[in-house]
């Protein structure tokens, strides 16, 4: 380890010459009390930036031991955390000086959930930041001053204010890993109440806009209505720190979502999306719970499609295709509708979402009047309607569905919701009444059962990383494009994808599922011991190098992301 005058004196001397000789800053640096390392420098100021990490001994940091005592404290403090360190980034630094990322700190912090995050790594002995710098240059000449600031007085008052506990508000800390740890504790009591979601009273659900997921504010554009649950479906749930909470509780089975048009039901639907995930104090969803393995289904017409057994819901297609273990380049509406539901309940999803609004006209409806003039044998189509009581029955899989428009799925629904005015109302016994003055002259088209799940094996040679000279290319652009060798990964259709963090972890991940966890078995077994080692090992063991830049993603949207690669084959 070197001392923290070498680096000073390094710098001065690389001081005006070209980019590439910061190279030499790499290497560990004593700065007392905590450890510098300067882990990989970029070759040019306006590349991504050099990554950094910091190490403070435990003794120094401070934290009290029950702040990091279970998994889920641990992961809500490093998230805390980081979060605090992003912020004293924003107020400590100076921002860019310099050409391109000269003089910026960047920290992987994330948005409004709180996930398992390896920026901030909470070890028995350490406490580590990772993060990234952008060296300072002028054109492509190093400022040295520049360096000396960031590194001497800007980083340590950073790391000063962001990890020391003594500096943090301990009221502050305990508050948000106990919001945390409730979240995890009420999403854990949903199935012995046999429920799927819960919505606490008071919850914010709507959001700023498509592109800003913090809660909606109230505004000249009207009012913010806090969530209040219809009498018919409260329960009491209990909150480790917070004591009980009343809310809404969604029970199993096949619920449907009503309402007019703008009166909140996607609003609704899309906090019962990101239930799976956790939310940080203050946003408004801290209590609104979905079972882990909910899945939000649309069409996505145009996907690639690798021998699904599409089955249950495509049959007799022209010509004679394959629907047992259906292929294509080019999906319809329908047909990547089947698949996503498919490919959701190989890896063992309990509950679908959909939204009428994202989905397939064909697939959710076939009503009298088209059965009659369309005869079932010239119809590939078999409708979710007709399969969604079987797939909860046979397979105890529930459906929330929000509909506007198809009344048919009243023969079927275990409790009708009705969002008037973004508040929700229970109107299954009027639906009862409804269906009693108006029965459907549409026949039942689904058999007498959902049919068999899927289970496929993917072929290891499916994942080629290179491209070019590199043995192993990954990246990621933007939050939905995954970019594996030379194969682009369109992730647009998973709407539980959160952070680009995650969409990077996925990258890596299938590029260890693939070299490691793929033989011999289905991809569901490979994925699922993928994701134990995992949970043991951090995120760390998906990437060769240190970096801090990785998010942990459900194991769905990591499957959901192979079955979208083109180059995917199965045997
Ligand atoms: P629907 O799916 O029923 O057509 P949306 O869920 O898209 O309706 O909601 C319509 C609009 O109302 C959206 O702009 C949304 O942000 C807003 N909204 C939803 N719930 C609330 C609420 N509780 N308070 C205030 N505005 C809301
Ligand atoms: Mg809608």
């Amino acid at each position: 380890m070197h001392s923290r005058d070498h680096l000073c004196q390094t710098i001065r001397r690389i001081d005006g010459k070209g980019y590439k000789a910061y190279k030499e800053l790499q290497g560990l640096y004593d700065f007392s009390p905590f450890v510098l390392s300067i882990d990989h420098v970029q070759g040019d100021p306006f590349a991504l930036s050099s990554r950094v990490s910091v190490q403070i001994p435990s003794a120094t940091a401070g934290f009290p031991q029950q702040l990091f005592s279970s998994k889920i404290r641990k992961v809500a403090l490093a998230d805390y955390l980081a979060r605090n360190f992003d912020q004293a980034i924003d107020e400590i630094t100076k921002g860019q000086r310099g050409t391109g990322k000269s003089g910026l700190f960047f920290i992987e912090s994330g948005q409004q959930e709180v996930l398992e995050r390896n920026c901030m790594d909470i070890r028995p002995e350490v406490v580590e930041a990772r993060f990234l710098m952008g060296l300072p240059a002028d054109g492509r000449r190093i400022l040295g001053r520049h360096a000396e600031e960031m590194f001497f007085i800007e980083l340590p008052t950073i790391v000063d204010q962001a990890l020391l506990f003594e500096n943090l508000t301990a009221e502050s800390v305990q508050q948000y890993i106990e919001v945390i740890e409730d979240q995890e504790a009420l999403r854990e009591q949903l199935k012995e109440h046999s429920l799927v979601a819960f919505v606490g009273n008071g919850s914010t659900l709507p959001r700023r806009s498509g592109v800003d997921d913090r809660p909606l504010v109230e505004s000249n554009a009207g009012p913010v209505i806090p969530f209040r649950s219809p009498p018919e479906l409260e329960i009491e749930l209990s909150q480790p720190n917070r004591g009980p909470i009343r809310g809404m509780g969604i029970p199993e089975g096949v619920i449907l979502i009503v309402g007019g048009g703008f009166h909140g039901k996607s609003t609704l639907l899309r906090a019962l999306e990101r239930g799976v995930y956790n939310h940080i104090p203050g946003d408004g969803r801290e209590w609104t719970v979905t079972i882990d393995s909910g899945v939000k289904i649309r069409a996505e017409d145009g996907r690639y499609v690798e021998k699904v057994d599409i089955s249950p819901f495509i049959n007799n297609l022209p010509y004679a295709k394959d629907t047992l273990s259906f292929s294509t380049e080019n999906a319809s509406g329908s047909t990547s509708q089947a698949a996503y539901i498919m490919e959701a309940l190989e890896m063992g999803s309990k509950l679908l979402l959909i939204d009428e609004d994202t989905s397939a006209t064909n697939f959710i409806i076939r009503d009298a009047r088209m059965q009659a003039l369309v005869e079932k044998k010239r119809e590939p189509i078999t409708p979710f309607v007709d399969k969604v009581r079987h797939l909860y029955e046979d397979h105890l899989v529930s459906t929330i569905l929000v509909l506007g428009g198809s009344g048919d799925y009243l023969d079927h629904a275990d409790q009708v919701i009705l969002m008037d005015q973004y508040l929700p109302v229970v109107v299954t016994h009027q639906a009862k009444g409804v269906i009693e003055i108006f029965p459907t002259t549409r026949k039942a088209e689904g058999g007498t059962e959902f049919g068999g799940l899927p289970s496929r094996r993917p072929a290891a040679r499916s994942f080629d990383a290179r491209r070019g000279k590199r043995p192993v290319k990954i990246d990621v652009h933007g939050l939905k494009k995954i970019l594996f060798g030379t194969t682009e990964v369109d992730l647009s259709a998973l709407e539980q994808l959160v952070e680009i963090a995650q969409t990077r972890a996925i990258g890596e991940a299938i590029f260890c599922y693939a070299d490691r966890y793929a033989q011999d078995v289905s991809l569901k077994e490979g994925l699922q011991k993928l994701m134990a080692d995992l949970h043991e090992g951090g995120l760390d063991i998906l990437s060769p190098y240190k970096v801090g830049n990785l998010a942990k993603p459900r194991i769905f949207e990591l499957a959901f992301a192979i079955n979208r690669m083109r180059s995917l084959k199965v045997q």
